[in-house]
């Protein structure tokens, strides 16, 4: 059982109190604590102190407006997945919040801690023991100031590289990506909305393009009109609980059966999800067999899994032209 250390957290109840608490150096938020405590307990990090943001009632639910969805950073996953409004306006994403974890995990992780959730990499979410045993790399130096790793500046993903490539696992990101939502974002000294395919960095020691001092508070899904089929899709091994080891995100909006809007966002390849390139060979075809497999082509050849989580690269690959090919083949069913 690894102890967790003793680390001040604070309850704010108000969302001005929370941005005050989080401007203090070294202070980190805890959301639903599903995945920073396991972190945490790992000495990967030590914070000065843990914002809760349990009693912030401002950042939970969902709202529909005249732009679209707005769903605030605090709301559940399981609320997420089960809202009628989401489920009616961006049904995968309401089928990526439902792919996450357990039920039981659901219940307490939040959209805001999925969409702002660490890296992930077989090197580094391990104990410190582990760890110690092959040195640090370039994401876990500095993470425990107690560990002394004697290899501090490699990468065992990618031999002599520069920058890390852990990757991004939060199953609602690429979703959210493909529905272009916006996340908005605030400090003590303001606020400001940007894409959000915009918040991520091609960093896996920090992917995050928050400043210190500043939070999510929600992300908001513009409204579209017109047909739209869309759908999350991940591999995974363990159906009932697991991370996703390659996921895509697919959203196709049709005009009299031809495709008038394509994306494809694949995630769990390095630091930030990736856009494949598909409005050349898609737009203006109808979405059927022939568009499954040539989408399922492209995003093989665009896409390059790394050795950074569970499972190889290659059968992960392999894996990416199966799911994209079977998922646009179901849409072209609905259709
Ligand atoms: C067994 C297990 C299985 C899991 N499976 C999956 C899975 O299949 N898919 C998946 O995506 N995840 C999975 N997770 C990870 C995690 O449960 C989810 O990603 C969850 O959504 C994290 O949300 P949280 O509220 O618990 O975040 P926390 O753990 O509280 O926080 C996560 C990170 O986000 C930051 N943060 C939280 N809220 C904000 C905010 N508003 N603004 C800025 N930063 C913020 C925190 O500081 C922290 O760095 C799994 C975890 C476990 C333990
Ligand atoms: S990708 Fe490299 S630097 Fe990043 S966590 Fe993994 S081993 Fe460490």
């Amino acid at each position: 059982m690894l102890p967790l250390l003793r680390t001040p957290v604070a309850t704010p109840h108000t969302l001005e109190e929370a941005l005050s608490l989080l401007a203090e150096p070294g202070a980190r938020i805890l959301a639903g604590g599903t995945d920073i405590l396991p972190n945490l307990k790992r000495g990967l990090g030590s914070p000065s102190t843990l914002v809760s943001l349990h009693a912030v009632d401002a950042l939970r639910g969902v709202s529909v407006g005249d732009a679209g969805l707005s769903i605030g950073a605090g709301t559940t996953l399981t609320q997420v997945a089960t809202s009628g409004d989401v489920k009616r306006m961006a049904p995968s994403l309401a089928e990526a919040a439902e792919s996450v974890a357990s039920p039981q995990i659901r219940n307490m992780a939040t959209l805001g801690g999925n969409v702002c959730l660490d890296t992930r990499c077989r090197w580094v979410n391990q104990s410190d023991f582990w760890r110690g045993a092959l040195g640090g790399c370039l994401k876990s130096a500095g993470m425990n100031p107690e560990a002394s790793f004697a290899q501090a500046g490699v990468c065992h993903v990618v031999p002599g590289g520069k920058r890390c490539v852990a990757a991004i696992s939060a199953d609602t990101v690429p979703v959210l990506i493909a529905l272009d939502a916006t996340a908005r974002v605030a400090s003590a000294s303001g606020t400001h909305r940007l894409p959000l395919a915009e918040l991520y960095v091609n960093d896996g020691v920090q992917n995050l393009a928050l400043e210190p001092g500043e939070m999510l508070l929600g992300v908001d899904v513009p409204t579209h009109a017109g047909a739209r089929r869309e759908r999350y899709v991940k591999w995974r091994v363990r159906g009932s609980i697991d991370f996703p080891l390659v996921s895509a995100a697919l959203r196709f909006d049709l005009d009299a059966g031809a495709l008038t809007q394509a994306r494809l966002v694949v995630g769990v390849l390095g630091a930030r999800p990736k856009q494949v390139a598909v409005q050349k060979v898609a737009l203006g075809r109808p979405l059927d067999q022939a568009l499954a497999t040539e989408l399922a082509e492209l995003a093989h050849r665009q896409c390059k899994p790394l050795e950074n989580v569970p499972y190889e690269a290659g059968h992960r690959r392999h894996m990416l032209r199966v799911l994209v090919r079977r998922a646009i083949e179901a849409l072209a069913d609905e259709a």
